[in-house]
């Protein structure tokens, strides 16, 4: 019995599940978690001493790899100046003014929590500007686990086949039109309802359901029904902000948002969210506006310091280098996937990308849950076995760090084509 083990069955008398994240529970791949005891670089080492590549990055909050020490320092340096005030610091202008400066879309920044409390409140906030109670979201698409945004969520949701979450009322959930994600629907629903929808809100490079990367034309129709149909549109770009560029999806794919929610890189690894936007959208926010939104710890001193020391590490250098080893990565694990003769697909954008086992090139959830489930959990522990940490579900990213090294990459593909050997 491993450490591992014993902490599971402990933490499992503790905590619903044994975690306080769902997806960390290994259910998708009928597995018992890994307890992590320490991370730096490309690697993580569990409690039990054994190391692992990982492919996971905190979920992609670890760009520049785990304890980086330009972020360690940084976060020392802050903390021995005390954990958090409550009041102002400089540290929270230090850092949204090199986020307004990456995406020129946010004229106006409010630092949260949390990813969930970033879509949460851009939702209210969307709500009192146009008066509507209607939101349109996508299925497959996450944005945290706020009551009127799960329904027919990615990540944890779809990875526990619960296409919305019990205790939400009707009532809320009524308010939130589900479309297609890659097709016309959004702009039907908005022909039909227009006038009832505060926002449409979309991960503009969906990431929960595996990569899912938007068809040419997507966003850009988006943008102009949204506009015609006096429709905020509000980007999700948790994942993709900061990860595939410095200006996030929008920057790359050239659609401005009316708001944007930022979490996971921004904050280098501790706990954080953004949303932001239209200055005449923004200022509805207390103090200034009617709209409520507050945090006793937003905008924490500690957290401004390690997303700062963060993205200042993340230049063009730094983002060509993700994506050359995103571009190779992807190419040698479609050819692994095409020798071994196992149906399958990798989809990539940047330095993120899913390897979906049983179908080809899936552009919308109902294609993506055609996947073969057996096919991956037997990867997934096959990779393990090779000392490779990955995402422990089918409908997940998995990421690049500045970290990994082209030895880690080349590792890494050996082991998936001696893994696929196994498979067959
Ligand atoms: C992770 C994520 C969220 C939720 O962020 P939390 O910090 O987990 O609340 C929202 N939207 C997207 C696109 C995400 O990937």
């Amino acid at each position: 019995m491993t450490l591992s083990t014993k902490l599971y069955d402990e933490a499992s008398r503790l905590f619903p599940g044994g975690v306080n994240s769902p997806v960390r529970a290994w259910r998708n791949v009928q597995g018992r978690p890994l307890f992590i005891m320490r991370a730096s670089g490309a690697t993580v080492v569990d409690v039990d001493g054994r190391s692992y590549r990982d492919f996971v990055g905190s979920w992609g909050a670890a760009i520049t790899g785990h304890a980086h020490p330009a972020v360690v320092s940084a976060v020392h340096r802050a903390a021995s100046n005390g954990l958090g005030y409550g009041a102002p610091t400089l540290s929270e202008i230090t850092l949204a003014r090199m986020i307004v400066e990456a995406m020129p879309s946010i004229e106006r920044i409010r630092m949260v929590n949390s990813g969930t409390e970033a879509t949460m409140s851009a939702i209210r906030v969307a709500r009192a500007y146009t008066g509507r109670p209607k939101i349109l979201k996508f299925a497959g698409c996450y944005h945290g686990h706020s009551d009127g945004l799960l329904a027919r969520a990615g990540s944890g949701t779809l990875t526990f086949g619960m296409p919305d979450s019990a205790g939400v009322p009707e009532a809320i959930a009524s308010h939130t039109l589900v479309a297609t994600y890659n097709s016309d629907e959004a702009a039907a629903y908005l022909h039909a309802y227009g006038n009832e929808i505060a926002a449409v809100i979309v991960e503009p490079i969906a990431a929960n359901m595996g990569v899912v990367p938007p068809r040419d034309g997507f966003l850009q129709g988006l943008r102009e029904t949204t506009r015609a149909a006096g429709t905020l549109l509000i980007f999700d770009e948790v994942i993709s902000g900061f990860r595939v560029g410095r200006g996030g999806a929008q920057a790359m794919l050239g659609v401005q948002p009316d708001l944007t929610c930022l979490g996971k890189i921004i904050g280098g690894g501790l706990p954080v969210g953004a949303f932001g936007g239209r200055a005449d959208v923004m200022d509805l926010l207390a103090p200034l506006g009617p709209v409520y939104q507050a945090g006793t710890l937003s905008g924490n001193p500690v957290t401004m310091a390690a997303g700062t020391a963060t993205l200042s590490l993340l230049d063009e250098r730094a983002y060509n280098r993700l994506d050359k080893m995103g571009a190779w990565l992807a190419s040698a694990l479609a050819d692994a996937i095409l020798r071994a003769g196992i149906p399958g697909c990798v989809q990539r954008v940047g330095s993120m990308f899913t390897i979906f086992f049983g179908i080809d090139a899936p552009a919308s959830l109902a294609a993506v849950q055609r996947a073969d489930h057996e096919a991956f959990r037997r990867f997934f522990f096959g990779m393990l076995d090779r000392g490779f940490y990955l995402p422990p579900s089918p409908f997940e990213a998995s990421f690049l760090s500045l970290a990994h090294s082209d030895e880690d990459l080349e590792a890494f593909v050996a082991a998936v084509r001696d893994t696929l050997r196994i498979m067959q």
